[in-house]
């Protein structure tokens, strides 16, 4: 019995990392044609579900949404990416410049981001 039900829940995961990756595609398209409520729209749910099979949004999704407003951040559009510290100890700055929020990572050499 107990196996039965983790294996639903290993599925139940699989659909939801799926529809999170649709739902953030959904948001990036929205967010490039300048409809940001609706993008916004589209991170709020992905976040849900993610919550729903308790698991954290994947670290380049977060780092592609404003914590604090839901926006879905393209740099250039409506964020702006900064480096900053010295070399072996680089931070990335994301501000949101929908709400002004400004989310910080350390920065690795293989291109991962975790918040600080
Ligand atoms: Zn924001």
């Amino acid at each position: 019995m107990g196996r039965k039900r983790a294996r639903r829940k290993k599925l139940a995961m699989k659909i939801g990392r799926e529809r999170i990756n649709i739902l953030m595609n959904l948001a990036e398209k929205a967010s490039i044609s300048g409809e940001s409520d609706l993008a916004r729209r589209y991170v709020f749910i992905a976040k849900r579900v993610a919550m729903r099979i308790q698991e954290p949004l994947p670290w380049y999704y977060k780092r592609q949404t404003c914590k604090e407003c839901h926006a879905f951040l393209i740099p250039g559009n409506n964020a702006r990416v900064r480096i900053t510290g010295n070399k072996g100890n680089a931070h990335v700055a994301v501000s949101c410049l929908e709400c002004g929020n400004i989310a910080r990572y350390h920065y690795h050499r293989d291109g991962k981001q975790e918040k600080i």
